[in-house]
């Protein structure tokens, strides 16, 4: 059935139980890829909030979890436009991280985000993205573990908003 969420249309386009069969297939890929290490997931809220629970109860091994946001400002004139990491409570020197993200669009928040987690000395950095926009995306890093390839359209549910609402709903919407 058709949603309203103010001024637009939303259609019906990923169900519950298709978005519990990619999240189970990306749990196990990584569940396989890390089952000797003990690796870190970023969780990029706030987006990344419902597809990093249903992944993380999926992923039955040992983990570590931080939640973080990025905040971005325009700083002095000499810095210019500075991103920043808020919220990361874990050290990630010599740990394999994982971020966490609900949607890769045209991939500046990832490339902005390796920036900064580059930082640290880590041993590895690979993404998890639910959702991915091949046409948009204008980065060159490999976004390792993809659940859906979507077209160019604007998306919302199982975390995802139009203008802060829709985040809450258990299956995903396309703009009409
Ligand atoms: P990027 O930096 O890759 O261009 O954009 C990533 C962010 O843009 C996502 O974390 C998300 O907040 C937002 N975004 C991109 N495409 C969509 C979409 O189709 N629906 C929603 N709700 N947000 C999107």
């Amino acid at each position: 059935m058709e949603i309203q969420i103010l001024d637009k249309t939303f259609v019906p386009y990923l169900s519950a139980l298709e978005i519990d069969a990619e999240v189970q297939r990306l749990a196990k890929d990584l569940l396989n890829d890390y089952k000797n290490e003990v690796p870190v997931f970023l969780v990029v809220l706030n987006g990344a909030f419902i597809f990093a629970a249903d992944l993380m109860k999926q992923y039955t091994s040992a983990a570590e979890i931080s939640f973080i946001k990025m905040a971005s400002y325009n700083g002095t004139e000499t810095t210019g436009n500075v991103t920043e990491l808020l919220g990361l409570d874990i050290d990630l020197t010599n740990k394999h991280v994982v971020i966490v993200e609900d949607i890769v669009d045209t991939g500046n928040t990832i490339a902005a985000l390796y920036n900064l987690v580059n930082r640290f000395k880590v041993k590895s950095i690979n993404t998890a993205t639910l959702f991915f926009k091949p046409e948009a995306y204008k980065q060159t890093i490999d976004i390792k573990y993809t659940g859906f390839s979507i077209e160019n359209k604007f998306i919302v549910g199982y975390g995802l908003d139009y203008n802060k609402q829709g985040r809450n709903l258990g299956e995903v919407y396309q703009i009409k």
